[in-house]
């Protein structure tokens, strides 16, 4: 898409610092990371969703991310890491070319997700858990 910034990247168009590339997929430091080290991992073509990458490109992104959040654990500062997928602008997706961040995370490194944890009121999560399924189901077989 010709007024992506992460199609640009992937041409060469704008500078990026590429960890990884290959037929599918490409691995390049976010410019404003969380923790230094935080990468992004993106299909090379240009999808705004996950939901509509080819599954043999997604299952890449996500091979790909992992091993870099294993790598990145070798640096001191680092025991663990977060995959994280904004998909749309209310999750938080700024750039519409959808991308896998890996983020590094370290016991001292001062950043928490803002998680919070819900009840369901009565009939509601059987309800919901029965509507995905069936949803699932159809869609997948
Ligand atoms: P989102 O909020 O869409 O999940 O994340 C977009 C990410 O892309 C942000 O973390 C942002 O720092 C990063 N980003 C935006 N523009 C550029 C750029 O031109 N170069 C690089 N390397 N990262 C970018
Ligand atoms: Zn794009």
């Amino acid at each position: 898409m010709s007024d992506c910034i992460f199609c640009k990247i992937i041409k060469g168009e704008i500078p990026s610092r590429k960890i990884y590339e290959d037929e599918l997929v490409y691995a390049f430091l976010d410019i404003s990371p969380i923790n230094f080290g935080h990468t992004l991992v993106i299909p090379k073509e240009h999808h705004q969703s996950a939901a509509t990458v080819p599954e043999n490109v997604a299952g890449r992104m996500f091979a790909i991310g992992s091993r870099i959040g294993i790598l990145l654990k070798r640096f001191d500062e680092y025991d663990g890491y977060n995959l994280h997928l904004a998909d749309g602008t209310v999750a938080g997706q700024v750039v519409m070319h959808v991308h896998l961040h890996v983020v590094p995370r370290g016991a001292e490194d001062g950043f928490r997700w803002n998680w919070r944890q819900q009840q369901y009121p009565e009939g509601r999560a059987d309800e919901i858990a029965g509507i995905l399924a069936a949803k699932l189901r159809e869609k997948i077989g």
